[in-house]
């Protein structure tokens, strides 16, 4: 995409760590490109692949490698994070005959799936190599619980990188990053943070399973809230842990586009807010309008972490806005 005459935005696939925050695009296959491109994303920060998969019949190494590389291409001088495989829980693919689960959301899902699966992983892996070729790249893989599960996946990517280059393909280089969504992992950010370039904290996921609430119950739309105090906490603990190891973290969740949230994401370090391509102009919009001092970025983050509700948490975003 075009430079949006921003300033700053002359650099690409380099660490978010070196830029100011980064605002891009969540998309789920080359035909929301138009969008990205209207809405002047830097980059896509959650390419979210199912939809390849959701058909009667799989799609072949080809079909992929075609799709990636469209949006790597696009996308070109800005990064295309790239997530693997998230069937499972509210993602279904027919084509897989997976069995019926008593709790999906709990069950074999994501990247659960594809341990379980090594040829279907290797071929997205193999694709996702090839497609790197074309433009600054990443991968992230999705619902990791363990470190055990993060270097299973490591070792798919490593031998499928081999397989690519005895078949003599082209390949660039490869930012590995991992969502943040599952609880267990969040806590344990300083230990996996050593493991990758970056983490992708995926808010829809890590508010139900940190609330114990299914994200697509409307009955219980009220409790499941990103402003939860406990949500905001495991978000700045992992940004921390992040920044102490010297990789970046991103928002790929809903949260990443609500403007209300900007400034404490950015308050607590966050370097890329990854979102809907509609979102993007009113969160640069509610970031612009703040001059934030270290000192008020400090106080914010205090003060919501201090609160011991939603709402009291709603009341102080509010507050800070209207200053
Ligand atoms: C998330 O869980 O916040 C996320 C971005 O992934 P998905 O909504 O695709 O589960
Ligand atoms: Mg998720």
């Amino acid at each position: 995409f075009a430079n949006n005459g921003e300033g700053n935005d002359d650099i690409s696939g380099e660490s978010p760590l070196l830029r100011g925050m980064i605002f891009a695009a969540n998309i789920g296959s080359p035909g929301d490109l138009p969008l990205v491109e209207k809405f002047k994303a830097q980059g896509i920060g959650l390419y979210r692949t199912e939809f390849l998969f959701m058909g009667e019949e799989l799609p072949s190494e080809e079909e992929q490698l075609e799709a990636y590389r469209q949006v790597v291409a696009a996308c070109s001088p800005h990064l295309t994070v790239i997530r693997t495989l998230d069937i499972g829980g509210d993602k279904k693919a027919p084509a897989l005959h997976l069995p019926q689960e008593k709790n999906p959301f709990l069950g074999v899902r994501a990247l659960r799936l594809t341990l379980r699966r090594p040829e279907l992983f290797r071929q997205q892996l193999r694709a996702i190599w090839r497609a790197s070729a074309a433009g600054p790249t990443a991968i992230m893989f999705p619902m990791i619980a363990t470190i055990e599960e993060l270097e299973r996946a490591k070792e798919n990517l490593w031998a499928a990188r081999e397989e690519v280059l005895q078949a003599g393909y082209e390949i660039g280089e490869l930012q590995v990053g991992m969502m943040i969504e599952i609880p267990s992992a969040a806590w344990l950010a300083d230990k996996f943070a050593p493991k990758v370039d970056f983490f992708s904290i995926g808010t829809n996921d890590l508010t139900q399973y940190m609330l114990a609430v299914d994200r697509e119950n409307p009955e219980l739309a009220e409790l499941n809230q990103p402003y939860h105090p406990s949500v905001l906490a495991m978000i700045a603990r992992v940004s921390q842990a992040a920044l102490q190891n010297g990789i970046w973290t991103g928002i790929c969740g809903e949260a990443g586009g609500d403007p209300l949230l900007a400034p404490f994401f950015k308050a607590v370090g966050i370097k890329e807010l990854s979102m809907a391509p509609g979102s993007l102009a009113k969160v640069r919009t509610a970031l612009a309008k703040l001059e934030q001092s270290k000192e008020e970025q400090e106080r914010l983050v205090s003060s919501v972490l201090d609160c011991a509700s939603t709402a009291e948490v709603v009341n102080t975003l509010q507050a800070y806005k209207a200053i």
